[in-house]
């Protein structure tokens, strides 16, 4: 309507007078366009100078122009104004509202001197929510408080009081005057229910909706539909499915409606009915496709998420780019990879800058093993906040480079940045991953006591101290814990078994109430028996178990297979194959307890076996192949080893893992390949660990030549190649530390050889230092009379 005023306008031929022009700046701010401003303000210029007292008409300007945004000249106009009504003031302040300016409000409330109106209290209502700062929520309360009385039955102004309360947190001043209310609406309704929602207070929201006995409108269906989405419980999924089903028909094709009933019914996990609603829709936007791939992904369906990415064909926003990196992230697979990378490299420019977009393409990153990739794309977020540092660091663990979290830990420190308990248990994950108590502790002594004392955070101390071989230290985190979880007693059972405790490991199962045992402390349990021999025990705790899942039978595997127990071990195999599809590491444990036991027609049966069952696992496969060459070179058949080992890499096409060990040098993590020249100190490193070779010699120690696993170079000899292995150079490096540590400790990513075993044996009798080596499989402690806790069972 208010365009055609605009329109009848340019037909005008007299000039307008006052209630002419009233009318033209009424509509020049409801249609509020180009046009319309430009209509507008040339009236107001051209507005002959007797009509500058007309109190009515320019109420009506500034009305306009604050419509317009143009606060200045609505502020000149009220400048200029000699007499101002309460009209005058209402439309300023309604103006600085919109503009969100409610700070002016209260000072020109303030100021005023008039008797108020029902508009005047909806307006610093309104205002006061809008700042819901101290000063608000004094002048707010107070203005409630002296309310006259014949305002208490107007439920628009009780609405807008109702809004400001919610908005305060004061849900129950709100629900007093709710409770008083004769005449409620569904805008009253709707006003405490968003109130309710925006208080994190769904329950209630639900509560309040099953109640209500009105027409709904659609702002009622977004508040509910967001409650359920919320909640997500049993109640709520019953409400919410309801409410969906019983929409009118008018509702049906409101986009936002049916965005946030797919948001909904991902968030229950009722992906056919997104999907239903989602197919049903004529018009769809960004915002649809985004509930449905966010939805997939929460689902771990991502695979479906790419599908609709790749059909959909919209303007993407940043948004998209987050769901999509987040999917690709999850999968993780070739198609993943492509995908993901592309979206990447075909970036708009102005995505460059969004931080939230570029931390979830680090992730993305991070889980392709693409850690220079994010690390570039870490350079581009400008304001770098706690999400995109946990995002880089979390990735920094998943792509075994943990020591890179320190660096970073400094990099935080160095700008102030509060570090929360999410990326100090990302932190703890990395000292868990390196496994040096002094490092450890460095890093520990950082955390705030308050957080230091969260369940989550004791759970993953007990755990990295179980890690870093100090059994003691978890011990005292353990006893601190005032309310032991299940996760608490699996920690700390399973640091004993890590480090070889097998009896304290079984005494803690006993000790923990029965209902918190769970699949976790079952394989724990079990571990720890078998890495301390102990059968017996393990026989009868897997006796008890009453559902013996895959994870817990390959325990029990790889326990029988470590005592030679070879024909029980493959019994119950079989068992479990005859209701469940073959598990590949079962094998990989008998073959590995075969190895042991040099047991070369049993190793070569399991492996042929494993190939068979498994063709597609070639990474795996090809660790198989490294054990059965070792059983060859063991029996002697060194040629017969080599060449097997050469052809299976051929057959298999892959990579053998390199063996890495890393050592807690003065303030650093340092790290060691197999015959590393790399560091600085590396000739001084090479000449201690001769010195110690010849150390050995002298003790009487032999090589055992069948821990040589490949062929000599013409330069080499077996003692010279067995000696070069990582750990033996991370030994050597402390012991060019001045002072030598009274400790050392190495962490090594691959399981410790039999040679360098019995070697480090003997150096920590011959030079009287306890030595600390953790493996891919447990913790070894060297004492200094010669012994390992692991009782040679490793
Ligand atoms: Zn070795
Ligand atoms: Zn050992």
């Amino acid at each position: 309507m208010s365009e055609k005023v605009l329109d009848l306008l340019d037909e005008m031929t007299f000039k307008p007078d006052n209630f002419n022009l009233t009318v033209l700046f009424n509509a020049c701010a409801e249609v509020a366009n180009d046009r319309a401003v430009k209509i507008g303000r040339k009236l107001f210029d051209e507005m002959p100078h007797y009509y500058r007292n007309d109190i009515v008409l320019l109420n009506s300007a500034i009305h306009m122009f604050m419509k317009f945004g143009d606060v200045q000249n609505a502020e000149h106009i009220f400048d200029s104004m000699k007499k101002k009504d309460i009209i005058t003031y209402n439309a300023m302040m309604k103006g600085y509202v919109g503009s969100v300016m409610s700070e002016k409000v209260l000072d020109l409330f303030e100021q005023m001197h008039l008797k108020l109106d029902n508009v005047t209290f909806i307006i610093i209502f309104n205002a006061c929510a809008q700042l819901a700062n101290d000063r608000a929520m004094k002048i707010g309360r107070k203005l409630l408080d002296d309310m006259p009385n014949d305002y208490q039955n107007d439920s628009v102004v009780l609405t807008s009081a109702t809004h400001m309360l919610m908005k305060f947190g004061d849900v129950q001043s709100v629900e007093h005057i709710f409770d008083s209310m004769k005449k409620k609406d569904i805008i009253t309704y709707n006003a405490m229910m968003k109130g309710y929602f925006e208080n994190d207070m769904c329950e209630k929201v639900l509560d309040l909706f099953e109640h209500i006995h009105l027409n709904l409108n659609h702002i009622t269906y977004s508040i509910v539909l967001n409650a359920c989405t919320q909640l997500a419980n049993d109640r709520a999924i019953k409400i919410g499915r309801k409410l969906v089903d019983n929409m009118p028909h008018n509702y049906r094709n409101d986009i936002v409606l049916l965005n946030s009933a797919i948001h909904m019914f991902m968030k229950f996990g009722d992906v056919q009915n997104a999907e239903h609603i989602f197919d049903s829709m004529k018009k769809k936007d960004i915002i649809t496709y985004g509930a449905m791939m966010k939805g997939y992904v929460g689902n771990v369906m991502s695979e479906k998420a790419l599908d609709l990415f790749e059909q959909m064909d919209l303007k993407f926003d940043n948004a998209t780019f987050v769901i999509v990196f987040n999917a690709c992230a999850q999968l993780a697979n070739d198609r993943a990879m492509k995908i993901g990378r592309k979206l990447l490299d075909d970036m708009p420019n102005d995505y460059q800058n969004d931080s939230v977009v570029l931390t979830s393409a680090t992730h993305m990153l991070m889980k392709f093993g693409e850690a220079e990739s994010a690390e570039r794309i870490v350079k581009l977020v400008r304001n770098k906040g706690i999400i995109t540092y946990g995002a880089l660091m979390n990735g920094y663990n998943m792509n075994d480079e943990p020591w890179k979290c320190f660096k970073i830990l400094d990099e935080m420190k160095q700008k102030d940045i509060v570090l929360n308990e999410i990326i100090w248990n990302i932190l703890i994950g990395a000292c868990s991953k390196i496994g040096m108590i002094r490092r450890s502790q460095y890093i520990i002594d950082q955390i705030p006591l308050h957080i230091q004392n969260q369940k989550q955070i004791q759970n993953s101390l007990i755990h990295m101290w179980s890690k870093c071989g100090s059994i003691e230290k978890a011990q005292n985190v353990f006893k601190s814990v005032y309310d032991r979880d299940n996760v608490t007693f699996n920690a700390m059972i399973n640091g004993f078994g890590l480090n070889g405790m097998g009896s304290e490991a079984i005494e803690l199962y006993r000790q923990m109430p029965n209902n918190l045992h769970d699949e976790v402390s079952h394989i724990c349990i079990l571990n720890a028996c078998s890495h301390s021999g102990l059968l017996h025990q393990a026989r009868s705790i897997f006796n008890e178990i009453s559902l013996k899942t895959e994870k817990i039978v390959t325990v029990m595997t790889d326990c029988l297979s470590r005592l030679f127990l070879f024909d029980e071990a493959e019994k119950l195999i079989d068992e479990y194959e005859k209701t469940n599809p073959p598990n590949f590491v079962m094998y990989m444990c008998l073959l590995s307890g075969a190895r042991n036991n040099r047991n070369r027609n049993l190793s070569e049966k399991i492996y042929n076996r494993m190939k068979c069952l498994f063709p597609d696992q070639k990474q795996r496969l090809l660790s198989g192949a490294v054990l059965l060459s070792n059983i060859y070179s063991s029996v002697g058949e060194h040629q017969l080893a080599k060449n097997f080992r050469s052809n299976q890499i051929k057959e298999l096409g892959t990579k053998v893992k390199i063996g890495l060990s890393w050592t807690d040098g003065s303030g650093e993590i340092v790290t060691f390949k197999a015959h590393d020249h790399s560091h600085p100190r590396s000739s001084e490193i090479h000449v201690e660990a001769d010195l110690i070779t010849s150390e050995l010699i002298e003790d009487g120690y032999k090589c055992d030549s069948s821990w040589v696993t490949r062929e000599l170079h013409e330069e080499e000899t077996i003692e010279s190649v067995l000696c070069g292995h990582s750990e033996r150079l991370a030994i050597a490096f402390n012991f060019i530390q001045r002072p030598i540590p009274e400790f050392i400790q190495i962490t090594k990513n691959l399981r410790v050889c039999g040679d360098c075993h019995e070697a480090t044996k003997r150096i920590a009798r011959i030079r009287q230092r306890e030595i600390i080596v953790r493996d891919a499989n447990r913790i070894h402690h060297f004492y200094k009379n010669g012994q390992c806790s692991c009782q040679d069972h490793f």
